[in-house]
Order: structure tokens, then sequence, then C-alpha cells
């Protein structure tokens, strides 16, 4: 054995026996209990970063405990491969995005591999490769079929920069979430899937998923947002038709006094009188111009143009005159808004700009507003007047007497209200899934037939970069024959939104090969739900919703199982590191700042905040240095023991270090004791000082144990095993007790074969084991080890028991004092109240007297 720990040679040595060995690789014919654990998979951009050994660090853990637990364990890798950057640098050097992305997915699949994580590389899938979205393909044609995908003429976000639309849940303050461009509104014809369709079952699906963050749980509610209300007619006055409006506020209803409706409404034009026609024209074209984003956002001036009509409060009977208001939209409700003035703040700034009527309808407790008194609306809660049969009730019950006497009365009626729109999929890019479909003269839209899938993308197209999809420029792909009438038409030329390859990723896992379908139910049944999923918290709604919506298609259309694709999730933290920067040369790499100066000019380097590490502030660590410095070990390590998962991450250069030293220590503990530690079937000793040794061995097992399972806490069980180091180097009767020795130094092995799998694989094959410690089971607690020098003692409170602590043998009995009164059950019992005294039996009871 080598004196000195050398990561590189081993580590090398290890993956390569566990790839030839194909040791991760899984069935679905094993009598062992299934466990699927997923990582969010990679966009390859051509390099792994530190956020990427985080997130896989964490996966590997939690899979290589399990699988050292007894279960079956589906661990994937797979990359999400479709999307812009492939086709940003076919524009701008010249190179196809399916050469550029099966690159960068070449060089990140020999990274990964060198960090040494048990996937099943056999059930690596590519979103690009045809082989996977010919079945995306099917699934869309069968969504036509029952609905589900469909076509409309909509406004839409349109990033000029990335030529292309972008979802709602994309735009970020008004800009594209992946350029930062300002996002401007679009007329365009869009393919929508229907999750509105399933707007209730995913809301109702969240009761299930305890096992989710609820920050993830809450964006996914507010992000559906159901709200009940009540639509209500207002008839136009002079006239039969009738404004409809959908509020939630219909507690408020005698406080309307005027009407608001979106430029866009159908009947904005209709209801204007002749002279008031071309001021509502003129304002009209002016506020469809603008951005809707920033039309509705706060800090924006609201302003409107009155249409000379009038309608009629259906409660109060008073006369409301109708103006066209720049922030209200049509995408929400009915396009119609009932104004009213003291309780909404954007109507009473409205309302005090055009000098239009205010009633007060709810007062607060306490208060009496007056309307020509207040500076601003009251939304808060309070009791009902001047609202007729309902005044003095309190407004949150009035909300729903209104709501029936509305529906009673025919003016209205109750409903149930989403935020959520349908989703919008089309893209105007190559580097996608094809949509299948044909356009034709004759026959309109005929969806591609099933035996004619895959609609395969062309390789023969330019990359200019100039506006619109390249793909209308391939002539062999655009130009198609009418499978209903056989004449020349025209393919669709858009293609997917990414986010569709990443909602049903997680499900082709299970039977990447399968060649009938886009799942295998029976792998899909086996293996489904993934047990514990795990990424960032930035796709807490869009790509989480949409996963969950994907699920429930696809159980609809017959093809697998599951409610819910996640039963539970991770969201871990960012890997954050101090910016430095120099006066002159700006922002500097780590290697740049040598002795606290820019290398290049020796000004000293200013240190910035702690942040999320980023190229553009060049506050980054490469992996692949830091692996080939101290090894994949090393850097798993100090992921996991710097800060808990769901913890942001503080990159410090002595932590790293630290670990290294650890693993050096781990190494030669083992060197030490080698000649001692005889042959592996060595039972512990279990009398005098190797019962010391045993105790911290045990509690340690017991410790890691539940600390790794369902916790995450990494950090404090890797701690745990430093300890128990720690005892072994200060254990001084070693050569007394070799089997004792032999045990604590196999149990580090194992509790730290998760975390840092090919130092551990090495020295346990040095200790002399035939079998690999990774299909080595995770130690067994014995519970005899712990408690053989605790004592149970019973806790009274004034003569009752109330509890039991566990405590050393040899405790005094202060400490036995202080565990008593701190036990939870009996620390309630005597909360609030006077201690008077407390006697200890020795072994036997504590006896707390309270008052
Ligand atoms: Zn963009
Ligand atoms: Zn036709
Ligand atoms: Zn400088």
């Amino acid at each position: 054995m080598e004196e000195r720990y050398n990561a590189t040679t081993l580590e090398g040595k290890w993956q390569k026996i566990w790839e030839e060995e194909k040791t991760f690789k899984v069935g679905e014919t094993s009598d062992r209990p299934k466990y699927y654990l997923l990582e969010m998979f990679p966009y390859p951009s051509g390099r792994i970063h530190m956020g990427h050994v985080r997130n896989y660090s964490i996966g590997d853990v939690v899979a290589r405990f399990k699988r050292m637990q007894g279960f079956n364990v589906l661990h994937p890798m797979g990359w999400d491969a479709f999307g812009m950057p492939a086709e940003n640098a076919a524009i701008q050097h010249g190179t196809h995005p399916a050469k550029w992305t099966y690159e960068n997915i070449a060089n990140m699949r020999s990274q990964l591999k060198k960090m040494g994580l048990s996937y099943d590389w056999d059930r690596e899938l590519a979103t690009c490769d045809v082989d996977y979205y010919k079945w995306e393909q099917l699934v869309f044609l069968k969504m036509y079929e029952k609905g589900l995908a469909y076509k409309k003429s909509s406004s839409v976000n349109w990033c000029p920069q990335c030529q292309t639309v972008l979802a709602n849940e994309q735009v970020e303050e008004g800009c594209c979430w992946r350029c930062d461009s300002e996002v401007v509104p679009k007329e365009l014809e869009q393919w929508f899937f229907k999750t509105t369709a399933y707007a209730q079952e995913l809301l109702d699906c969240m009761e299930e998923l305890k096992g989710w963050p609820e920050p993830v749980l809450t964006m996914q509610r507010n992000w559906i947002g159901r709200s009940t209300g009540c639509e209500i007619d207002f008839p136009l006055d002079g006239s039969l038709k009738k404004i409809r409006v959908f509020t939630t506020r219909q507690d408020t209803l005698f406080g309307a006094t005027f009407m608001s409706l979106a430029p866009e409404h159908p009947m904005a034009l209709d209801i204007t009188t002749a002279e008031r026609r071309q001021d509502v024209e003129d304002f009209i074209a002016r506020i469809k111009k603008q951005d809707k984003i920033k039309r509705t956002s706060e800090d924006m001036e609201k302003e409107g143009v009155f249409t000379g009509a009038y309608c009629i409060n259906p409660v109060s009977k008073k006369r409301m005159p109708v103006f066209l208001a720049n922030f209200v939209l049509m995408d929400y409700g009915t396009g119609a808004v009932m104004a009213v003035p003291t309780h909404d703040q954007r109507d009473f700034e409205f309302a005090q700009k055009y000098d239009l009527p205010k009633i007060v309808v709810i007062q607060p407790q306490g208060e009496a507003l007056a309307a020509e008194t207040m500076t601003e609306a009251w939304t808060g809660p309070g009791l009902m007047a001047n609202s007729g049969p309902f005044d003095g009730l309190d407004n949150e019950s009035a909300k729903e007497k209104i709501a029936d006497y509305l529906q009673q009365e025919g003016i209205g009626k109750k409903t149930i209200n989403y935020r959520l729109r349908d989703w919008g999929v089309s893209r105007q890019r190559y580097w996608g899934t094809p949509i299948p479909i044909i356009y034709c003269d004759v026959c309109g839209v005929v969806p591609v037939p099933e035996q004619d899938l895959p609609v395969v993308l062309p390789t023969d197209v330019e990359f200019t970069g100039e506006g619109g999809s390249p793909l209308t420029k391939s002539q062999d792909f655009m130009s198609v024959t009418c499978p209903q009438c056989g004449e020349v038409a025209r393919r669709e030329c858009d293609t997917f939104d990414t986010f569709v390859e990443s909602s049903w990723y997680f499900a082709r896992y299970t039977c990447p090969d399968f060649p009938s379908g886009p799942v295998d139910r029976m792998a899909a049944e086996y293996w489904l739900p993934v047990d514990q999923y795990i990424g960032g918290i930035e796709h807490a709604v869009m790509h989480l919703l949409y996963a969950r919506f994907f699920t429930k298609v696809l159980r609809d259309l017959g093809m697998m199982k599951v409610d819910e694709p996640f039963t539970n999730l991770l969201t871990q933290g960012m890997v954050c590191m101090e910016t430095r920067s120099c006066p002159e040369h700006g922002w500097l790499y780590p290697e740049e700042v040598v002795e606290g100066k820019c290398s290049r000019c020796q000004a000293a380097a200013v240190t910035g905040r702690n942040e999320k590490m980023s190229k553009s502030k060049k506050n980054v660590v490469d992996p692949d240095n830091l692996i080939s410095r101290y090894g994949a070990d090393t850097a798993r390590l100090f992921t996991l023991f710097a800060a808990p998962p769901e913890k942001d991450l503080e990159w410090n250069d002595q932590g790293v270090e630290g670990c290294y030293r650890f693993l050096g220590r781990v190494w030669r503990i083992v060197y030490e004791n080698h000649a001692l530690l005889g042959s592996t079937s060595m039972a512990p000793e279990r009398e005098g000082g190797a019962r010391n040794l045993r105790r911290v061995t045990h509690r340690t097992i017991k410790k890691v144990t539940e600390d790794i399972d369902g916790r995450f806490h990494f950090n404090t069980a890797i701690a745990a095993v430093m300890e128990l180091v720690n005892a072994l180097y200060g254990f001084e009767e070693k050569d007394k007790y070799p089997g004792a020795v032999r045990e604590a130094i196999e149990a580090v092995l194992r509790l730290l074969s998760p975390f840092v799998p090919h130092i551990t694989e090495e020295l346990w094959s040095l200790i002399g084991h035939r079998d690999r410690l990774v299909e080595a089971s995770w130690p067994k607690l014995d519970a005899e080890a712990l408690v053989e020098d605790e004592k149970l003692i019973v806790v009274q409170v004034n003569g009752k028991v109330r509890g039991k602590i566990t405590v050393a043998a040899g405790a005094d009995e202060e400490a036995i004092k202080v565990a008593a009164i701190e036990e939870e059950n009996v620390a309630r019992f005597i909360e609030g109240k006077t201690i008077r005294k407390i006697v200890v039996v020795p072994g036997r009871l504590v006896s707390v007297v309270v008052a």
C-alpha cells in the first residue's frame, strides 16, 4: 500500500472498473424495491460548471446510499439538447447546431465521468436524437386528436433578439429570460397545449406533494391562480347589449361607478358614440403599440378615453360612463373591469385623473372613510356600507351572499377563474422538434399521418441570423404532398418550445430504447414516479408545472399510470463566490489575482459581494482544474460539506484544502494500521476499551444514516464521520482490539462511500475485500453497542410519568436533571410553571415537582 493518497490514479482506475463491469446498470427484474433518483438534466452548453458539480454530487450521494440500503436504483443522465445557443453558435461560427451540440455532449459526458457519478449510462438520451423527438411528435398528434393541442392567432411575447415567441413564464420583468432583451408584443398564429384543461387537477394534486418544498408549491399555486368570483352583466344604457365583467370583488359592486374596457375589447368601437369616435380610435391605435407587461405595471401612468356610452350598475341602478383604459387587458377575465375607485388603487388613480364619482362601500373597522377626503383606495376588510340589503355585513361573508343574490336575480353567476393560460409551444427556430403538421390549400390543417413520422429536421439549412426560421429556406423540408388530397402542400416550419422535451424525459429514461411508443407501460409502471428529483429553484414554475401537465396528458392518453411525476423534490442552492475586480481591468478571474493584486497591473484587487458564480463576473472555478488538482472525491466532498444542499454554498479555497486533508487522514489511518487489520472476517471485540470505540462507531452509523435519509444533512453527516476518524486516531488500544478497529475503519469507508466513492473503494480493496464496496451494504447499527452503557430513565411530573430519557451510565445528577426537564414532553408539562424540586433516583427515575 502506498503511503500517500494519490487521487488521480486511483480515481481513473475505479471509474474504468465501474464502467467495464456496468456496475450501475439496472433493469426491471430485481427483487429489490425500486428507487428512482433523478437530477434535472443539463443543457449541453459545452462545459460543466460548479452548479452541475453540486447538483450531481447531491444526487449521487442519495443514489449510492439507497443502493447500499438495498434498493434497485435508477439513476440516469441525458441532455436537454435542443435550444437557442446551438443555433446562435451556428450563426456566429458557422458550425451546424447538431455538430456543436454533439461535440458539447461528448465533452460534458467525459467531464461527468471524471466525477465518478453512479449513472446507468446505457440509458443516456439526448432530446435532439430523432429517436427521442419522434415520440414527442406522436404525443402531439394524439393531443391534437383530443383537442389538447390547437392553433390560434394570438398576441405573443416576442423577443427581437432571439427572434422567437416566449411563454409568459419566460418573460421576467418585461425581458427575455434567456437574453434579457426587452420583450415586445406580436400577433402570430401559434400552437397551444391546453394546460388550462388541467388547472384544477394541477391544483388539487398539490395536496399530495408532501415531499415538495413549500415555496415551490406556493409559486405553483400562485401561477395557477384560482379565484372564485362572479360574472356580472352590466346592461348598456339605451341598448339591449350587455358588458360582462369578471370580478372576485363582488362585495364592492355597489361602489362601481364607471366601467373600464381593454382597448382591444370587441365592443370598444361598437359602443362608441359618433362624436367620440376619433378620440377613441386614436387611443386604441396608440395603446396597441405599447408593451402589455408595461401597460399593467403599477408605476405606469393610468390613462383612458371616454366612449360616450353609459352602462347601468345592476344593483345600484346608477349610470356608469364606459371608458377604455390602458391597464385593462383582454387576456384576463373578460377584458372589462367594473371600476370601484374607493377600493381599487388603479381605479382610484383613474377616477382622480378623469374626475369620476366615488362611493365608499366598505368601512374599515373603527374608521369612517369619506370618498371626498380619501387619498388612496381602501383594499382591506371592513363592514359593508351604501350596499342596500348587505349593509353591516363583513365584506368576506358579503362576497358569498352577493354572489348568490346575483345568481338568483339572473344578473350574474358564480365562477371560478384561473390565472393559468394555455401553453404556447410554437417557436420560430430551427434547432427544435418539428411540429408534425402540413398545410394544404384544399384541406387546410392536416396532421402528419402517424406512419409518416418522424418529421426529421433537415440538415441543408443556412444560418444567417436574419429573420425567421432557417427551416423555411429548406425546399426539401417545406415542400410536401398533402396526405389527404395529394396536392402540393407545405410543412409547419415552427418547432416546439424546448420545455416540451423536458416535460417527459423522466418517463423515457425508464425505457430509452423502447421501439413502439414514447413510453413502455411496463417499465414506466415499475419505475415511476421519480422518488427524488433534484434541481434548481429557478424551475419552480415552468419546468415543474409543464412536467406535471405532461404526466397527466400521457396518463390520459393511456401511456402511463401515474398522476404525478415527482414524489419528492429537493431544490438546491446556488454556488457563490466573491467577485474580484481591478479598477483598470474590470472583473478578474480568481487566478488573475495574485496576493490580492491584479496580475496584469499590480493594482490592489477590489473584493466584491458573494454572488452566484457567473462567467460574466469571472467569479468562477473550473471543475476540471479542481478535479485535476485535488481529485473528484475532494470536489464532491467540498460541495457536500460546505453547506446543506438547499442553502447557497459559498466557495472558499481553505474549505477545499480542508476536505483534501481529511481524505489524506482517512488514507493514513488505514495505512498506519494496515498490518494490524488482519482478515475481513475478524469480529469486533466487545469488552474493555473496545466498547468505547464501538460506541463511537455505532453512534456515527446512526447519525449518518439519519442525516442522509430524507433529510439531506450531508454536512453534519460528514462532520460525524470526521469525529469517528479522530476517535480512531486517538484510540490507544489498537493492538489490543484490532477487531473493533477494523469495524470502525470499515464503517468509515462504508459511510463515506456515497460521498467519496473512489478513495473508499480503493481502501476497501486494500484492507482485503475481494468484493466491491459499491456492492456492499450500508453498515448495520448495533443498538447494543449504543445502549450498553446507557440507562433508560422514567421522568415524572407531579407523580405522573411524562417522558423517558436515556443517559450515560456514569452521568452525574446535574446532567440527568437537565436532560429530564429538556425532554420534549416533560418540557410541555412544566412550561410556564415553577420547578419546586427535582429528585433523581439513580438508574430508575427522575421526579419533577412543579407548581
Ligand atoms: Zn431573448
Ligand atoms: Zn390536401
Ligand atoms: Zn489590472
